[in-house]
């Protein structure tokens, strides 16, 4: 499994997610951040989120 912390990217969110791969990570990830923080992924947020990937 890999875990990703939103707030290792977003100062201040508590948002975690976990997922069997990085898709399912992005996936989550893309959602949350449309809704919770009005962004759009590109290119240097999918960077940032595989930067802070971890196992779990
Ligand atoms: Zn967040």
């Amino acid at each position: 499994m890999k875990a990703f912390r939103c707030g290792d990217v977003v100062p201040g969110c508590s948002r975690e997610f976990t997922g069997a791969d990085r898709h399912e990570i992005l996936a989550q990830v893309a959602e949350h951040a449309r809704t919770d923080h009005h962004v759009e992924v590109d290119a240097s947020l999918v960077q940032a989120v595989e930067a802070n990937l971890r196992e779990r």
